[in-house]
């Protein structure tokens, strides 16, 4: 209840949940109660989560925030949410994104942009929570949820916890499966939590991690007991601060955060080396070539027939360009032009082979230093904090807005773990994250890492 009210009375200026589920609410946490009145319970009984559009939930608004999915209710619960629920979760609603998780600031969602619970000093200027899970992560920092789920295919659960002073993880490609999210690239999407605090982040790793015969991408491991990773000391760990992170006309700020998150983990006992990534500068352009293929191809089951907005047309032809045209805002659009551009018989090896070359290219930089012994990667998030709501420059030209990724792409590309967690407000008093990138399939050293630096 005291959850619901706070979302009833701050929704409208916040705008990060598009659909409340307030009976369902009360229903699971009545379910919750009567569990943990006869001593049963799992590790989540009664918590109050969001979650973000993207993910199925049964009965419930599941949008992408799209135009083109209106009215669609699934007739079944993500893998990730029934993993959730089976631990007695409880389902506040739906969270805001861009829509179909395209973009980097939430503005591209057709319910409007989510306004950052953060102002810089002196200013009552709105800003963006970043994107695309910009909903969950703005949620989070408002103490409208306890926790809230969220994807990311380049950045959108790294970057909105950047820009909001919580805590994101993307887990290893396969950790979760991906089964009942509305896939963006398939071949990069994961999910994770955004959370208040990393032991927050590691519990609720925990309950969404699973293998699952629906997606044969994800993997049979063990989900480890992250929590028990926190506090263990860092002595012996070699920490790499990879040069090529070391962007022209980074902003002196992020270069002073990062080198406080170098001194912190150094006290706490890790050695700190230098490593080199030489394939970085090729991340982004890649990225933009095989996301938007993988994406052209996702996005083709939106036709009006399948789900959501019809849009009548003489012949059926005319109903799937209608529906499409009406459908899709700008920068969906935009993806799947460049993504059947690139997978075009005549461009095909010039982009798409070209930049699935650089993706093996980007993952052995990582496999070499991994090889050479160091445990974890230290990076900026973002090379800035959160700008403002409709910001000029960042909306003037779309490449500018996918600069936001520079940090974060990158691992997706290579399928390893990364998290960002809070560490430090910015001169205008606005939070900053550092980033940390693990070996594949090892989260906890990730969680052991940032606990010590929020
Ligand atoms: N901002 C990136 C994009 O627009 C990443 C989005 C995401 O991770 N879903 O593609």
């Amino acid at each position: 209840d005291a959850y619901l009210g706070a979302i009833d009375a701050a929704n409208e200026a916040f705008n990060a949940y598009v659909a409340v589920t307030h009976d369902k609410a009360r229903e699971m946490a009545k379910a919750s109660d009567a569990r943990l009145a006869k001593g049963e319970g799992g590790a989540l009984e009664g918590i109050p989560l969001g979650i973000k559009d993207l993910f199925a939930t049964e009965g419930v608004h599941t949008q992408a925030c799209s135009h083109v999915l209106d009215g669609f209710k699934p007739r079944y619960d993500s893998t990730v949410t029934a993993n959730l629920w089976a631990d007695g979760a409880v389902m506040l609603g739906k969270l805001n994104m861009d829509e179909f998780a395209m973009g980097s600031s939430n503005e591209t969602s057709y319910y409007g942009p989510v306004t950052n619970p953060w102002r810089a000093e002196g200013s009552n200027a709105q800003l963006v929570p970043g994107g695309s899970s910009g909903g969950s992560a703005a949620a989070v920092a408002a103490f409208l949820c306890a926790g809230a789920t969220a994807t990311d295919t380049g950045g959108s659960i790294r970057q909105p916890a950047a820009f909001t002073g919580t805590v994101g993880i993307k887990p290893t490609y396969g950790r979760v499966s991906r089964w009942g999210i509305v896939a963006f690239a398939s071949s990069l999407d994961q999910a994770g939590p955004i959370a208040r605090d990393v032991r927050d982040a590691a519990i609720m790793l925990k309950s969404m991690a699973s293998v699952d015969d629906k997606d044969t991408t994800s993997v049979d491991r063990a989900v480890p007991d992250y929590e028990a990773a926190l506090g263990k000391s860092l002595k012996g760990m070699k920490v790499g601060i990879p040069k090529e992170y070391r962007m022209d006309g980074m902003p002196a700020e992020i270069e002073t955060l990062w080198q406080k998150g170098i001194a912190w983990l150094r006290d706490a006992g890790a050695e700190i080396v230098d490593i080199s990534l030489p394939h970085t500068k090729y991340a982004l352009p890649a990225y933009y070539i095989v996301a938007p293929a993988e994406a052209s191809s996702n996005l083709a089951r939106y036709d009006g027939v399948r789900y959501g907005l019809r849009v009548p047309g003489k012949d059926i032809i005319e109903m799937y360009e209608n529906t499409r045209a009406a459908g899709f805002g700008d920068e969906v659009k935009r993806r799947i032009m460049i993504g059947t551009y690139v997978l075009s018989a005549g461009y095909y090896d010039a982009y798409y082979l070209q930049a699935q070359k650089v993706r093996t290219l980007i993952k052995r930089d990582f496999e070499n230093v991994f090889a050479d012994g160091v445990d974890v990667i230290l990076t900026p998030a973002t090379p800035s904090a959160a700008f403002g709501v409709a910001d000029q420059e960042m909306n003037s030209d779309p490449v500018k807005m996918y600069l936001n990724d520079v940090f974060t792409v990158t691992v997706n590309m290579a399928g390893l773990p990364g998290i960002a967690v809070p560490a430090g407000l910015d001169s205008r008093g606005l939070p900053l994250g550092l980033q940390l990138i693990g070996r594949p399939f090892d989260e906890e050293t990730l969680f052991q890492t940032a606990h010590v630096i929020e």
